[in-house]
């Protein structure tokens, strides 16, 4: 499972809510007392659980989590782009393209990891990607990849014949939801259209995109961002939750946790990303799985990139070697995350 959370900072996942933020300007927010009493924290310890409490109760005590600048480890993009198409397409083909240069860019020319995947006998009809932002159509070159590509405001299902179902009900709220961002959906029943899913399909490997982070970040409004931000990380603990209840994943499932894109930091540039914003590069990463040996934020491996994310999900299904053949120009594994694996 490839879970990302549109442009969330190593900044918040690792220190928590920033001081400065929680505030009229810069940070756009209009009720500094309900954020400061949901947020903030005297240690820093305390404020990133309090705001990702999934990944720093759970997966840093059974997984995994790189990138913390704090202790000299990094995690970084390869594109000079900063954004979000060239972000997400290193992140599924393991490496960055300089042609990709913009969120407009056609179809993507490159196979990524799950349309390689998806060409396998074993795998065939078994990856799926489920997401916000209506750029994953052509991000995973849907017509040609043979994956289901659920996206945007579209709505998710087929037709129902029972209009009470789920999945009708799903649609509905897709049609006639209002459209804040043209091109984004928000992330609640987006989350609920990739639980139904997993559940009908039951696929082997699968992306879940979320975007408001993203979204509320470039609003500047740092209370939505964090909240968004809380809300990921509670989603991210009910796929754990379900899944480990279901027989076919149970112990056998890894989640990578991960961003497209960094941000900028100081009063202006947190809201912001792109070619010319210091440390929008600089992402973070969490692994959390049966083959990831248990050492939280303490990983051996100092640098980590995010074109090596492919050959990962590659590896924790047994086949890196195999991927990294039939795609030579992708970065290796990050070999500790799935070093448990024999
Ligand atoms: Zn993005």
């Amino acid at each position: 499972m490839l879970i990302v959370s549109d442009g969330v900072r190593w900044q918040e996942v690792f220190r928590g809510a920033e001081q400065r933020l929680l505030s009229r300007s810069p940070g756009g927010v209009a009720d500094t007392t309900g954020l400061r009493r949901d947020f903030w924290r005297t240690y820093s310890a305390e404020r990133r659980a309090t705001l990702m409490p999934f990944l720093w109760n759970t997966v840093a005590r059974d997984g995994q989590l790189y990138g913390n600048q704090d202790l000299g480890r990094v995690a970084e993009i390869q594109n000079r782009f900063k954004f979000s198409y060239p972000g997400y397409s290193e992140l599924f083909t393991g490496f960055a393209d300089e042609r990709i240069d913009s969120n407009e860019y056609p179809p993507n020319p490159n196979v990524t990891v799950f349309e390689w995947l998806a060409r396998r006998p074993e795998f065939r009809g078994k990856v799926g990607a489920v997401a916000t932002w209506d750029a994953f159509g052509r991000i995973f070159n849907r017509e040609r990849a043979g994956i289901d590509v659920l996206f945007g405001w579209n709505a998710p299902f087929p037709e129902e014949t029972d209009a009470t179902s789920r999945r009708a009900m799903l649609n509905e709220l897709y049609r006639t939801g209002i459209r804040y961002w043209p091109s984004v959906s928000f992330d609640a029943p987006m989350h609920q259209v990739a639980k139904e899913y997993i559940r009908s399909k039951q696929p082997r490997v699968m992306f879940i995109g979320y975007g408001e982070t993203d979204e509320w970040a470039h609003g500047r409004r740092y209370d939505l961002a964090l909240r968004a931000t809380q809300q990921v990380d509670a989603y991210i603990a009910d796929l754990w939750t379900m899944m480990q209840a279901m027989p076919e994943y149970r112990d056998r499932t890894t989640f990578i946790i991960t961003t497209d894109h960094g941000r900028g930091s100081g009063g202006d540039d947190w809201t912001s990303h792109g070619e010319r914003i210091d440390g929008a590069e600089d992402i973070w990463m969490a692994v959390l799985g049966p083959d990831t040996p248990p050492r939280g934020d303490l990983v051996q491996t100092t640098r980590v990139t995010q074109s090596q994310v492919a050959a990962t999900i590659a590896a924790a299904l047994g086949l890196e070697r195999e991927f990294l053949a039939a795609s030579p120009r992708s970065a290796p594994a990050v070999r500790e995350a799935v070093a448990g694996r024999r």
